[in-house]
């Protein structure tokens, strides 16, 4: 839960920012930060608890 403590979100009018700033994951749904996530060799967020990577397809 460290990860939630440096989630800083300055509420100043840049909503459209909030969503793209945040990495929630679809698998074990948590919520960080994109900058404290670990990002894969294709460039997608991988999620810190589970590992799960945001690849749309893979399978090609
Ligand atoms: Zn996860």
């Amino acid at each position: 839960m460290r990860l939630i403590t440096i989630w800083v979100v300055p509420v100043s009018g840049t909503m459209s920012i909030e969503n793209a700033s945040t990495f929630d994951c679809p698998e074990c749904d948590v919520i960080a930060p994109s900058a404290s996530v670990p990002y894969d060799a294709l460039g997608y967020a991988v999620c810190p608890s589970c590992a799960y990577s945001a690849t749309p397809t893979d399978d090609r």
